[in-house]
C-alpha cells in the first residue's frame, strides 16, 4: 500500500528529474534566459510560500512545545541532549571533511591551466558576489545577539535565534503562572501552530512544480566547464556529505532508537528533496517537522523544540563543506596547514556553522571566518564560487537530515520512539 507521503515523494522526485532534464535542454539549446525569467518565478513562489510559514510556526510550536513539557527539569534534559548531539555531530562532520581533504588533496597538483582558470574566476567573482564582512563577530557577540532587545523586531527581521530564545522563555514562564491564565494563551498558539501545519499541507501540493522550476533554473545556468576544473573538490565534498549522512546518522539511529535506518531515511526523503531544491534548511523546516512528527513518529514536543533549534544552529553539512573548502583553498595557494591550524578549523567551523543562517549560500559567507582564523586569503572563496550552488543544495540536505536524526535520537532516549 502506498502512503500519501510516499506518493508526494514520488511526485517531487519526478518534478526534480524532469526539471533537471529541462534545465539541461535549456542550457544546450540556449533558452536559459526564458527559464530564468518565466520558469524560475514559480520556484521562487513556492519557496516564499513555505518560508512564509516559518516564523509563526517556529514561534507557536516552540512555545506550545516548551509549555507542554511542563517541567523545567525535563526541558533542561532534552535541551542538553539536543545541544550535545548537535555539537558532537558537527565536530565529527568537520573532522571527516578534514580527513578526506588531507588524504585526497583535491587542490594539490592542479595543472597550470586549471590553476589560472580558478584564479581568473577569483578576479571575476570576488567583490561582486561575496561580501566578506570586515569585522568578524566574536563568540561573545554571537552569544549576546541571541537575546532580542525587541522581540517584535526579531519577528520582523526573521532572526531565528532570537525568536527561539523568546519562544522558549515565554513557554517556560507559561508553566509558571496559574493554569486558568496560561491555558487560553497555550490554546491560542496551539491553534496558530495547527493552522500553519495545515498551510504546509496545502503548499506541499504544489511542491513537485516548485521543485521542477527551481532545479531547471539551477541546471540551465550551470556552466559545466568550471565544474570540471573543480570536479575533484566537488567530489570530495559530496562524498564527505554522503559518508557523514550514511555513517554517522545511521550509527546514531541504530544505537539509540528502535527505528530502522531504512525507515528513517525513507521518512525524511520529502524534506531532503525540498532542502536539495531550495538550498535552505530554514525554508524546509515546516516539511522537516512534518516528516519527523508524522512519518517518524517523534512526539510534537520534541519536534517543536529540536528542529527549529537545529535548522538555525546545527549545520553538519555546512561544517563539513567548510572544512574541505578551507583545506582545498589552502592547497591551491600552496599553503601547508599545521595540525594546530586544522584544530582551529574544527573550532571555528563549528562556531561558524552555528552562526550560519539556514538560507541559500550562507555557508560560503561564514567560511570567511574560518579562512581568516587560519590566515588563508579570503579571496580564495572566489575559487569555489562556480560550484557553490550545487554544493549548497547537497549540504542543505545533510543539514536537515542531521536535525531530524537528533529529534529521533532524543525522543528515543526519552523512550518516545
Ligand atoms: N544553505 C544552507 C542551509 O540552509 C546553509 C549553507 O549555506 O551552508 O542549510
Amino acid at each position: 500500500m502506498k502512503s500519501p507521503r510516499l506518493q508526494l515523494y514520488t511526485k517531487v522526485l519526478i518534478g526534480l528529474l524532469v526539471g533537471a532534464v529541462f534545465g539541461i535542454l535549456a542550457n544546450r539549446w540556449g533558452f536559459s534566459d526564458f527559464v530564468h525569467s518565466y520558469v524560475k518565478p514559480f520556484g521562487s513562489a513556492f519557496i516564499k510560500l513555505i518560508s512564509m510559514v516559518v516564523v509563526p510556526l517556529v514561534f507557536a510550536s516552540l512555545l506550545v512545545g516548551t509549555a507542554s513539557l511542563n517541567d523545567i527539569r525535563k526541558l533542561g534534559r532534552i535541551g542538553i541532549k539536543t545541544l550535545a548531539y548537535y555539537v558532537c555531530t558537527t565536530a565529527i562532520a568537520i573532522s571527516l571533511g578534514l580527513l578526506l581533504a588531507n588524504t585526497i588533496k583535491p587542490g594539490v597538483g592542479l595543472s597550470e591551466q586549471a590553476r589560472s582558470r580558478l584564479l581568473q574566476s577569483v578576479s571575476d567573482e570576488t567583490g561582486t558576489q561575496i561580501e566578506t564582512p570586515q569585522e568578524q563577530p566574536t563568540v561573545m557577540d554571537i552569544l549576546l545577539n541571541v537575546i532580542p532587545k525587541n522581540p517584535i523586531r526579531a519577528f520582523v527581521e526573521g532572526n531565528m535565534l532570537q525568536i527561539i530564545f523568546f519562544a522558549l522563555l515565554t513557554g517556560i514562564c507559561l508553566t509558571l503562572i496559574p493554569s486558568p491564565r496560561s491555558q487560553p494563551v497555550i490554546g491560542f498558539f496551539q491553534g496558530i501552530s495547527d493552522v500553519m501545519v495545515q498551510m504546509v499541507h496545502i503548499i506541499m501540493k504544489i511542491a513537485p512544480y516548485g521543485v521542477f522550476a527551481l532545479i531547471s533554473a539551477v541546471v540551465a545556468n550551470f556552466g559545466s566547464d568550471i565544474l570540471f576544473v573543480l570536479l575533484k573538490y566537488s567530489i570530495v565534498v559530496v562524498a564527505g556529505l554522503a559518508l557523514h549522512a550514511v555513517l554517522v546518522y545511521s550509527a546514531a539511529i541504530k544505537t539509540f532508537s528502535k527505528l530502522s535506518i531504512r525507515d528513517f531515511f525513507k521518512g525524511i526523503r520529502p524534506a531532503q528533496l525540498i532542502a536539495f531544491s531550495s538550498g535552505s534548511s530554514s525554508a524546509t523546516l515546516p516539511v522537516t517537522m512534518e516528516c519527523t512528527e508524522r512519518t517518524l513518529g517523534v512526539p510534537s514536543g520534541i519536534v517543536s523544540f529540536a528542529l527549529p533549534l537545529g535548522a538555525t544552529i546545527n549545520m553538519d553539512g555546512t561544517a563539513l563543506y567548510q572544512g574541505v573548502s578551507a583545506v582545498f583553498i589552502a592547497q591551491v595557494y600552496g599553503i601547508d596547514l599545521s595540525l594546530a591550524q586544522q584544530l582551529t578549523i574544527v573550532v571555528t567551523a563549528t562556531l561558524a556553522s552555528v552562526g550560519t543562517s539556514g538560507t541559500p549560500g550562507a555557508g560560503i559567507i561564514t567560511l570567511a571566518i574560518v579562512l581568516k582564523s587560519i590566515g588563508v586569503p579570503l579571496e580564495g572563496i572566489g575559487i569555489i564560487m562556480g560550484v557553490e550552488r550545487i554544493l549548497d543544495m547537497c549540504r542543505s540536505v545533510v543539514n536537515i537530515t542531521g536535525d531530524a536524526s537528533c529529534a529521533v535520537v532524543v525522543a528515543s532516549t526519552e523512550s518516545k520512539v
